[in-house]
């Protein structure tokens, strides 16, 4: 018998519950949602709990999350976030809609493949607005329109930027009255309007709500928001989304009264930090069977009060259970709230199961 533990449970309505207040807060000024489904891999109940919040469309990093989705029927437009791999282009162009793209050798690229797959991809240039993640620079247009003039395959829908993911620059007025700028002058070199600007990801929302987003964005690409109800970024939680879609539950497997101070000398943990201690006498400590090879236990915060995460090694957390009232024993089970680096994590992990509920 194997334990059906370490367990993620996605509760798929209130995913579409808050997709619906994201679409709903988006939609009075015109700007329409793309529900990213990477936090939690593609799972097709997740992508069509999206789509029933009334996200238009759905995005990925993997083409072949893509390309899974397209294999359980989903028909809805599809969005690849990554720029593209050379390596990939034949998959990107027969899976998905459109591509995020910053290089205007890819274009070319891509325009070959689809001419062999016979199809046609929508790109969005990305522009680097000071994340210094991809992107064009703003005097690069030029000849990313250059090379957009001669591909007959693809189709340029419009520009889009990434904020905050790499260098943690948050979405601004100005960055991003820039990037309506600069679709404005590559519509000019194209010769013809463009469809989309795409204004961002969960850390663009605070403009929508303030009422702050620059006239002309009408795209925003959301997932932390939708699964986790916070904003990383912008260091907040949402006050108007729901927090507990995400929990993840692992097996107690021992349970034991121990000082808080390690015996005999210590070097560094199995992961090469100097871990620190705090002298508080003997404890009630749990030990659950989870560690890095399932989840990012620093992105992890125990549900029930009382439980405190001690450490993880690769397959051990250990917690902290002296002020958790009520007995524990093995085969009793701890849960826990995630942020996106926890939840990513157990998402892509083979030892974590991923169970669906819908309430
Ligand atoms: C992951 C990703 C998003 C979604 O970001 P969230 O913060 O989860 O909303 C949007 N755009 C790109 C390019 C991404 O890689």
């Amino acid at each position: 018998m194997t334990s059906r533990y370490p367990e993620m449970s996605v509760d798929t309505a209130m995913i579409t519950r808050n997709a619906e207040k994201v679409v709903g807060l988006c939609s009075g000024k015109g700007i329409s949602v793309w529900g990213v489904t990477k936090g939690l891999s593609a799972h097709p109940a997740v992508a069509s709990a999206m789509l029933d919040g009334g996200c238009v469309g759905l995005a990925d990093s993997r083409v072949d999350n893509i390309r899974k989705l397209r294999l359980f029927g989903f028909r809805r437009p599809m969005m690849l976030l990554r720029i593209p791999m050379p390596g990939e282009m034949t998959n990107v162009a027969e899976n998905v809609d459109c591509c995020l793209v910053s290089m205007p050798a890819s274009v070319l690229m891509l325009d070959q493949a689809c001419d062999e797959a016979g199809s046609e991809v929508g790109i969005i240039v990305m522009v680097d607005l000071g994340d210094l993640r991809e992107g064009i620079w703003p005097d690069g247009v030029e000849e990313m329109a250059d090379a957009l003039l001669q591909s007959r395959r693809t189709r340029c829908l419009g520009v889009g930027s990434n904020l905050g993911c790499l260098s943690g620059v948050l979405p601004s007025v100005t960055n991003l009255s820039l990037l309506v700028r600069i679709g404005g002058e590559l519509s000019n070199l194209l010769g013809h309007p463009l469809e989309v600007v795409s204004g961002g990801a969960t850390s663009s929302l605070s403009l929508v709500e303030d009422g702050t987003m620059p006239e002309g964005v009408n795209q925003l690409r959301v997932g932390e928001g939708i699964l986790l109800g916070t904003d990383v970024t912008g260091n907040r939680v949402i006050p108007y989304l729901e927090r507990d879609a995400i929990r993840i539950t692992a097996e107690v497997v021992e349970v034991r009264r121990k000082p808080s101070m390690p015996i005999g000398k210590t070097g560094a943990d199995a992961f090469g930090n100097i871990p620190v201690f705090q002298d508080r006498g003997m404890r009630r400590r749990v030990i659950v069977a989870m560690g890095r090879q399932d989840v990012r236990p620093e992105g992890l915060t125990p549900v029930a009060p009382g439980l405190e995460i001690i450490g993880a090694s690769s397959d051990h957390l250990t917690l902290d259970a002296e002020d958790f009232e009520g007995p524990l024993n093995p085969g009793d089970t701890i849960s826990f709230a995630a942020d996106y680096g926890a939840m990513l994590a157990a998402a892509t992990s083979p030892y974590v199961r991923t169970k669906i509920i819908k309430k």
